[in-house]
């Protein structure tokens, strides 16, 4: 029978552990404390802040919104960015992106402390990725990701793992760290040539594509573990994975759901990172 792999399971697991962990620094004293960080007030900026100040909150970590008017100065926001940055009861810093254009995001990357990047936008937390050092902070959804994998009890070591998408948020970073795992790991993107043949050589799928349920019967090997990154809105509206979920579910081993799969640890592991800030901050880690 599939096992259906449930982000809020997971996130179950990660939130008892935090908050048993954020008890730890309250009793020497610190409060973890996050800053978001927005320029404007974009919609679906303003939908995942409350998502994620819930699940900060929820475990204890204190939450301060900064909002900076869409028009502001580059200069301005350097300043104001800066203030955050250099606050020492700020732990990690969540800043949405894409900025308005006319500022440069490139310069506020450069700014901002590594240790308190908890979502892994400045170089050097990039560079740690890439070179297997756990001790930075991986882009949330990619770390999501394995984060289902152990919940479930879903070994790495050895697998065949075929990742659909190269980019810098999710394919690439969780390519790293699945080999990190020692997996055995196939990057498809849209040059590949039989991505249906290579996908189906996989003992797990992870599709981060972007692309409304590509992911048919065909891709999938009977007892394929599917991982499922994707949020896109399907023809009739309805919010929908990369993963065509009727089709592939029933050959699957494992399979987790959109929504309600990937997407509900990324907050999780946004509040981890933030809790892994404030220790190294406070000297309590190496
Ligand atoms: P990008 O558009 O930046 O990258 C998509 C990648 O998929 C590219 O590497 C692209 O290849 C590849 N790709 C696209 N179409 C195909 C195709 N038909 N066949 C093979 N490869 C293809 O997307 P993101 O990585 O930012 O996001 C991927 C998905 O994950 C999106 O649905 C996004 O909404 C979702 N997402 C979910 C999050 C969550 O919390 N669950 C957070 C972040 C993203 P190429 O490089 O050749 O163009």
């Amino acid at each position: 029978m599939t096992v259906t792999m449930k982000g809020s399971d997971v996130a179950a697991a990660m939130k008892e552990r935090l908050q048993h962990e954020v008890a730890e620094l309250g009793n020497q004293g610190v409060v973890p404390k996050a800053a978001i960080v927005r320029v404007g007030a974009r919609p679906d900026d303003l939908a995942y802040e409350r998502g994620a100040m819930k699940r900060l909150e929820g475990v204890g970590i204190a939450c301060q919104v900064f909002e900076f008017p869409e028009a502001i100065s580059q200069q301005d926001f350097e300043r104001g960015f800066a203030a955050v940055n250099d606050d020492p009861k700020i732990h990690g810093i969540l800043l949405f992106r894409p900025l308005p254009k006319h500022l440069d995001e490139e310069a506020v990357k450069q700014m901002i402390n590594p240790l308190k990047d908890i979502d892994c936008m400045s170089a050097p937390n990039i560079a740690k990725v890439f070179s297997g050092d756990e001790t930075g902070y991986a882009p949330c959804t990619a770390e999501a990701v394995v984060h289902v994998l152990d919940h479930y009890g879903l070994d790495l070591q050895g697998k065949r793992v075929t990742v659909v998408g190269r980019s810098m948020v999710v394919g690439k970073p969780l390519t790293m760290l699945l080999i990190k795992r020692n997996a055995t790991v196939t990057v498809c993107h849209t040059r590949t040539k039989d991505l249906p043949g290579t996908c189906r050589g996989a003992e797990i799928l992870v599709a981060a594509a972007g692309k409304a349920k590509m992911v048919t019967a065909d891709f999938v090997a009977d007892g394929t573990v599917v991982i499922d990154v994707g949020i896109n809105v399907d023809a009739d509206g309805k919010l929908c994975g990369d993963v065509d979920y009727e089709a592939v579910a029933p050959k699957a081993s494992h399979i987790t759901p959109v929504p309600g799969g990937v997407g509900a640890v990324t907050s999780s592991v946004l509040a981890d990172h933030v809790v892994r800030a404030a220790r190294y901050l406070h000297g309590s880690e190496a």
